[in-house]
């Protein structure tokens, strides 16, 4: 309870400390933008705006050419209907996920939900969404960080779209090594059996928005997304703030 406590007073205290300067290149930020990064890293972020993946979300689709056969997605099997995302994880915004992860800067959730809720909305997801299910962590990790990133993104996403979060029919069951190092291979046999579909009454039926703060090889959101179909869900879709 302690360390947790500290940990929460350290991350105001981390959230009022670097108020005007940008979180990549600590340049003063001279924006508007609720995201801390300056004019420079805001373009160099590559946001994808409605320019991605209509498969995968990735932001690499720049030509009609290229939206047949996506770098990113071409071989990969997918759960899930269509996904979209803010920025490469390379960038800037790679530094954005990263902080509010590991340095529990929790008020990124803020922009990085905001701005997937518009997007959602310019590309008329909305419609068919009924429920927003974040990819969960296991509560060993959410007990020693605190929090879960992409439950706090889903929370803003839900808040402007007016729609529930639903954070307890999917459970990480395993808790599993992390995926970094891993070769594809390996991170799909790493996240076998890894989720559970708790309550699948609340699923059945209904179209679901999973939410990630990443998807790189999309082996979690695809496993999730599998775990969901099976409990008899409508259509999924993914929204994740780096790709
Ligand atoms: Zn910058
Ligand atoms: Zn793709």
């Amino acid at each position: 309870m302690i360390v947790r406590a500290t940990k929460k007073a350290l991350t105001a205290i981390l959230d009022i400390a670097y108020p005007g300067v940008c979180l990549s290149c600590e340049a003063p930020l001279e924006g508007p933008w609720e995201l801390p990064l300056c004019g420079t890293c805001m373009v160099k972020a590559d946001f994808a705006g409605d320019m991605m993946c209509p498969r995968c979300g990735a932001g690499v689709v720049r030509d009609p050419e290229e939206m047949r056969m996506c770098p990113k997605c071409h071989n990969l099997k997918l759960n899930f209907r269509r996904a979209v995302s803010l920025a490469p994880y390379e960038g800037p915004m790679g530094e954005v996920v990263r902080a509010l992860k590991f340095l529990g800067r929790r008020a990124l959730a803020k922009p990085l939900g905001r701005m997937l809720a518009a997007i959602l909305r310019r590309q008329d997801f909305t419609q068919h969404l009924d429920v927003i299910v974040p990819v969960p962590i296991h509560w060993r990790r959410r007990f020693k960080r605190g929090f879960n990133q992409s439950e706090l993104i889903a929370r803003h996403i839900a808040r402007v779209l007016d729609l529930p979060v639903d954070r307890d029919s999917l459970r990480r069951i395993r808790h599993t090594r992390p995926q970094t190092r891993l070769s594809r291979g390996e991170r799909l046999s790493n996240l076998k059996g890894a989720f559970r579909i708790r309550r699948p009454d609340a699923i059945k039926g209904r179209n679901v928005l999973l939410v990630d703060d990443v998807m790189t090889t999309g082996g979690t959101v695809t496993e999730c997304a599998r775990e969901i179909r099976k409990a008899g869900a409508g259509q999924i879709f993914v929204a994740v703030a780096a790709r």
